[in-house]
């Protein structure tokens, strides 16, 4: 963040819908109050997405529905320009050739200067064992940002349909056991969960949500001063 001396293009490349709150939200309102552009491409429409409040009488068509409106909501609240979604399958990711093709496409497209996703690494979390898809789109998105957005040599079709190389200068891995960077969010923690809220349709109990997200707190913390970290692995290209 050092030499981001003017406003940057920063595109979130994630797995579903409440992906980028969860994992780096209150990082990305902080950017976004800094005055830097946020775009958000969601791979999936999280469709398979159903807890015991959803379940009944709801249809995977009917939930995608739902989650790109709490989405886009949720994404309001962050203070992000745009929200794009490919709709692939949820819970059926793959890192192969077609989705890099299709991931190269959307980074030549939105030409970011700083690209954010998940740490493909990341097999066991917190919260116990990380979603595939989750390491999929962070594997897909670094395998699409090298060897290939940068090079014209890669997928020529895409030059044929008139998306030119573009190499994002850092990639920021969000949900990562590894972090090198820790970014204090204290300030922007409460957006960040009043951007989670917008997505009601993943919160089963509220009461719990609200205890799970105060325990996340630093070590240093003390009830009149608690503070809030969100942790990256970052790598520079440039
Ligand atoms: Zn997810």
């Amino acid at each position: 963040m050092d030499n981001w001396d003017s406003p940057q293009n920063i595109l979130v490349i994630l797995a579903h819908p409440d992906d980028p709150e969860f994992f780096c939200g209150a990082t990305l309102a902080k950017w976004s109050r800094a005055g830097h552009h946020i775009t958000y491409q969601l791979i999936t429409c999280g469709d398979k997405g159903f807890n015991e409040a959803t379940l009944a009488e709801m249809t995977t068509d009917a939930l995608c529905a739902i989650r790109h409106e709490e989405q886009v909501a949720a994404a309001n609240v962050i203070g992000v320009e745009a929200v794009h979604f490919l709709d692939r399958p949820d819970g059926y990711l793959v890192a192969d050739i077609d989705l890099r093709r299709e991931i190269v496409r959307v980074i030549r497209k939105f030409r970011p200067d700083i690209l954010v996703t998940c740490d493909p690494q990341t097999l066991f979390a917190v919260y116990g064992v990380n979603h595939p898809d989750h390491r999929a789109a962070g594997q897909v998105v670094m395998d699409a940002v090298f060897p290939a957005a940068g090079n014209p040599v890669f997928f020529p079709e895409l030059l044929v349909e008139g998306y030119v190389p573009h190499m994002p200068k850092e990639i920021w891995c969000s949900l990562t056991m590894q972090p090198n960077v820790k970014v204090d969010v204290t300030e922007t923690w409460p957006t960040k969960i009043d951007a989670i809220l917008k997505h009601k349709s993943q919160i089963a109990d509220l009461d719990k949500f609200l205890e799970r997200m105060k325990s996340r707190r630093t070590q240093d913390s003390t009830d009149e001063n608690p503070r809030y970290e969100e942790n990256f692995r970052v790598v520079k290209y440039r």
